[in-house]
């Protein structure tokens, strides 16, 4: 597509989106009586308009029915997370027996590392990508030292070449194989949640095996972002939130994967009552023995009312389908891309410097911006139009518009403001 920049080519590309109706299934923030611009979808989601009608009817549940709820009433409690997990399944490329619903993501992590991370005084490293989200990289540290070893020993990270910004998949493969004697396990993130790569999973997954480790992904900025298709990777765990592009809530219930070629393998795990089968569950006899499936590392009661937040949410997004988001983010995103270069050229000089990868392969909706000169002021001038993003230290703006929800306007109008406090800030 050859791209204008023009509001009336934006408007033209709105009036064509066939998605472009799900806005009207959101709530979004008011400021100065108008809705803001968010392309922030990446951190929280936008709250969709269901959410308070499911909650309502499980509310009504819970009145009427109390205890008998789990058991009675169109959606018994017990199984209502069953009802996530085909949508889900679809969402992250799995068989529905491969993942459940449960917990929260770092919460998730630990436990899938109790299965996944056994370190051998030969074989005890972790390879991930250098500059990890803050909470994987405190659940790894404090993994490694509770099995004895020391993070500075244990850890391997791949960092980007000089001058560069983003991983090549080149140098993750060949930090794999160079590490092939001691390696455990390679974890990594779907999408880097600072500068918005996509990671090849299959390529990575590929190479793990072959030295020798497990491999997880932490799908945070992945999931409901980018088609995955964790079973055909052969990925062996997976971990993810679903408050961020899923749409489900502050502290949402959040989901893990399992591959099913551990079902039968008696992996080591941290057991309670709600990963016991559901038939005998409620026999309440000694001796654990373990659902199949993912659901078989559930601890827990079920959260039911942040799952019945994240039905509403699922709902939503399975009415729009993957495949069609993904192809308006591509565009979207595309626009966005091509708008901020537009700003640079204008002014000969790179002051927004994008360094998720160009090639629009390897990224999702979120575009991160290093910004040359007055970056805070710039995003300070954004926040003040109503244009909502995040900011991270040093000098990095991040900006996601989220085809669910996000227009064509939206970015035109976001990088219509980024060009103007240029001007403004001189
Ligand atoms: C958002 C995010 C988290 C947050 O973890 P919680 O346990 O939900 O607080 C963790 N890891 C990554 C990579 C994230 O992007």
């Amino acid at each position: 597509m050859t791209y204008e920049n023009s509001l009336e080519f934006a408007q033209k590309l709105d009036e064509q989106d066939e998605l472009k109706h799900f806005r009207g299934e959101f709530l979004v923030p008011q400021y100065n009586g108008k809705d803001v611009t968010y392309l922030c979808g990446n951190s929280l989601g936008l709250q969709p308009k269901k959410v308070e009608q499911y909650l309502s009817a499980q509310l009504a549940n819970w009145k009427d029915l109390a205890i008998e709820g789990w058991f009675h009433g169109d959606d018994p409690w017990l199984l209502y997370h069953q009802q996530m997990k085909k949508p889900l399944a679809e969402i992250v490329g799995a068989k529905t027996d491969e993942i459940t619903i449960m917990n929260s993501l770092t919460v998730n992590l630990h436990l899938l590392l109790v299965s996944f991370y056994n370190p051998t005084k030969k074989r005890f490293k972790i390879l991930m990508e250098g500059g990890a989200f803050p909470s994987d990289q405190y659940a790894i540290e404090s993994q490694i030292r509770f099995h004895g070893f020391e993070p500075k020993d244990a850890i391997i990270e791949v960092f980007p070449r000089k001058g560069e910004y983003t991983l090549r998949t080149e140098d993750i493969l060949e930090a794999i194989d160079e590490n092939s004697n001691n390696l455990a396990l390679v974890l990594f993130a779907g999408i880097n949640y600072y500068t918005g790569q996509l990671f090849d999973m299959s390529a990575i997954a590929e190479a793990a095996h072959e030295a020798g480790a497990y491999v997880g992904f932490d799908l945070a900025h992945a999931i409901g972002n980018v088609p995955l298709k964790l079973h055909e990777w052969e990925a062996d765990f997976a971990v993810w939130c679903s408050y961020k592009y899923l749409n489900s809530g502050p502290g949402g219930i959040s989901g893990v994967f399992v591959h099913e070629r551990y079902f039968n393998q008696d992996l080591k795990r941290f057991a309670g009552w709600w990963g016991y089968g559901v038939d005998k569950r409620f026999l309440m006899t000694q001796g654990f023995e373990p659902a199949n499936g993912a659901e078989g590392w559930q601890v827990s009661t079920s959260p039911i009312l942040l799952m019945t937040v994240h039905k509403a949410a699922l709902d939503v997004f399975e009415k729009a389908g993957l495949e069609k988001l993904r192809k308006k983010s591509l565009l979207l995103t595309g626009y966005f891309e091509f708008l901020i270069k537009q700003i640079n050229q204008k002014h000969n000089e790179e002051l927004f410097m994008i360094i998720t990868p160009a090639e629009p392969k390897w990224r999702g909706c979120q575009l991160s911006i290093i910004c040359k000169r007055n970056g805070q002021a710039i995003f300070d001038h954004l926040a003040q139009n109503g244009v909502i993003g995040d900011w991270r230290e040093p000098d990095v703006i991040r900006l996601s518009p989220v085809p669910l929800y996000n227009s064509f306007t939206d970015v035109f109008r976001a990088s219509k403001l980024m060009d103007e406090s240029l001007a403004a800030l001189g």
